[in-house]
Formats: C-alpha cells, structure tokens, sequence
C-alpha cells in the first residue's frame, strides 16, 4: 500500500509541477501574458500618394515589446497568436492605443489621412470586429481619418454568409478593404469575387525586381491593369529608390510605401516626423 502510496503522491506531484511549469514557459501562455502586461505596440510606417509623395497615411505594424529580448517583429509571434486566437483581442489592443495617441492630435492631421490595420482572415468572421472598428471611426468624427483593414493571406479565409454580411458592414462605416500581399497566395483572385474590395497591395518580392527582373514587371503591371479595370485603388509596398518609384509613379499607382520615404517607427518619432513635415 505504502508503495501504491507513493506512487499516487509522485503522480499528483508531477502532474503539479507539469501544469505549473506549463502555464509559465509555453509560447501561447507568454502571449497571453504580454497581452495582459499591453507588451505589444504599433510602429508606423508612412504612406505618401503616387501623385505627390505627400504623406497621406501610415501603416500600423505590431511589434512586442519584450522586457528582456527587446523589441519583436511580428512574422515570429503572429502566426501563433492566430492560431491560439489571440490575434483579435492584440488587433483591439494596438487599435485602442492608435485611437487614444492620435485623437488629441487629430486638429492637426490632413483631411482622410488613413489609418491601416493589418488583419488575419478569421477576423472576418467576427463581428467585433464592426464595433471596433466604429469606436475608432467615431472617436475622430471631429476631423474624419479613413479606416483601412489590410487582409493578410497566412490563413485561408473560406467566405461564407457571415464573412459577406460583415463587409457590408465594414463598408457602411466607411472602412477600405485591402488585400495584402496581392499575388503570392493563392486566393487573391478568389477573394475579388467573392466580397467587395477596395485596395489591392503590390507585394514589395515583386516592387524589388523592379529593373531586375521581367517577370515581376510584368506581373506588377498586370495587378495594375486588373485594379483599374475594377476601378481599385493601388498601394506599392517595399518601395526602396528612386527606380521604383518612378516606374510606380508612371503607372498611376495610387499610393507607396517604402523605406524610401520611411521605416516603421514608434508613435513618438512618427508624430514627431511628420509634423516636422506638414
Ligand atoms: P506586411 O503587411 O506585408 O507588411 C510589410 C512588411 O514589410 C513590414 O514588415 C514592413 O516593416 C516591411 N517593409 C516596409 N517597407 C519596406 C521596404 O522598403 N523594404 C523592406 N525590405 N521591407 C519593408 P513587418 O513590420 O516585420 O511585418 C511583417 C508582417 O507581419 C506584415 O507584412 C503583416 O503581414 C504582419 N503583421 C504586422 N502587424 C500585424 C498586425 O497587427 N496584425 C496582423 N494580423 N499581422 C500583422
Ligand atoms: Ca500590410
Ligand atoms: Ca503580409
Ligand atoms: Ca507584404
């Protein structure tokens, strides 16, 4: 009995200790835990129009704020937020913190400057989603900004009835719907068809062969032909010099962004920019 015993004690210990130690060193827990501690924060990275490479908007790329390894790009955390579903609650999180920095400047912002969001395709089906995104809209409603949801293609979104309702939606707001990295998934064309999209964004694997290779050039000016003829607005992401941009600019691309006209950066230096500039 003794032996059963302690058997029974070292399995319930050992149980213990595996919950305990599972709970603080799995990747999904820190997340969770940095969800909670407000870790994750936006950079921004500037838009300028094709037109006159005036900045007419930004970008809101998320990054973690770690307390020991510093600050971490998204590629190496979101796709484990996605599939442990925290990417809605960290997309409110960075939307909230926008909201709160920009309203108390938005006096000085131009006219429908644009604020874009990056989203994963199971957040088209949530109609939180809606509500954020009428909080964020509402907040400016002194000096109306443009709500912008970039569909990123990590995961595959299937449309259904929910998804086509919940544009709808979006689209009575006021929001644009971009898709991101238009070319290298595999339902891009799919996505066209099967809901009302206002912006499709050049990939920057196909802006850097720009003078390099045919191949991108050709394709680069096929999604420019496809977006007329469904008269959609163009973003080219990746722009680095001054032989992109012109080829881009030619084209009637409607807007570009790049490290040529600026990195992602953090809240403070981006106002401190770009009032700089106005
Ligand atoms: P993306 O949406 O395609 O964003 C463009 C990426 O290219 C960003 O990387 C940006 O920093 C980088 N980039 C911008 N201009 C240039 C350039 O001129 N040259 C080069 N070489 N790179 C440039 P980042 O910030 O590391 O983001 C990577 C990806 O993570 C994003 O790709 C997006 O898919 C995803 N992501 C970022 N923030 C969020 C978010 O809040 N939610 C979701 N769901 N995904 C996000
Ligand atoms: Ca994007
Ligand atoms: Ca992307
Ligand atoms: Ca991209």
């Amino acid at each position: 009995f003794t032996l059963f015993a302690w058997f029974l004690l070292a399995v319930i210990v050992g149980f213990g200790v595996f919950r305990w130690s599972g709970r603080y060193i799995t990747p999904e827990h820190e997340l969770r835990q940095a969800l909670e501690l407000q870790e994750f924060i936006p950079y921004f990275q500037p838009v300028v129009s094709g037109e006159h490479t005036h900045w007419i908007g930004c970008e809101i790329l998320m990054r973690w704020s770690h307390p020991t390894l510093g600050v971490i790009p998204p590629d190496r955390f979101i796709p484990l937020a996605e599939s442990c579903n925290l990417i809605m609650p960290m997309t409110q999180m960075l939307m909230t913190q926008v909201r709160k920095q920009f309203v108390p400047l938005v006096h000085l912002l131009p006219k429908d400057f644009h604020f874009a969001f990056n989203i994963s395709a199971s957040q088209l089906k949530d109609f939180n989603l809606v509500e954020d995104c009428r909080v964020f809209i509402q907040a400016f409603s002194d000096n109306p900004v443009k709500l912008v949801l970039e569909l990123t293609e990590r995961e595959l979104l299937v449309t259904d009835g929910a998804t086509e309702r919940l544009v709808a939606e979006l689209h009575k707001l006021g929001v644009l719907i971009a898709i991101d990295d238009f070319g290298t998934g595999n339902s891009s064309l799919k996505y066209l068809q099967s809901f009302n999209v206002d912006i499709l964004k050049i990939d920057k694997s196909f802006v850097s062969n720009i003078g390099v290779d045919s191949h991108s050039v050709h394709i680069i000016d096929n999604i420019i032909d496809l977006a007329t003829r469904l008269h959609l607005q163009t973003v080219a992401e990746g722009v680095e010099n001054e032989v992109q941009a012109a080829y881009l600019k030619a084209r009637n691309v409607t807007s570009l962004q790049g490290y040529l006209y600026g990195k992602p950066i953090p809240m403070e230096d981006f106002a401190r920019q770009f009032y700089a500039s106005v």
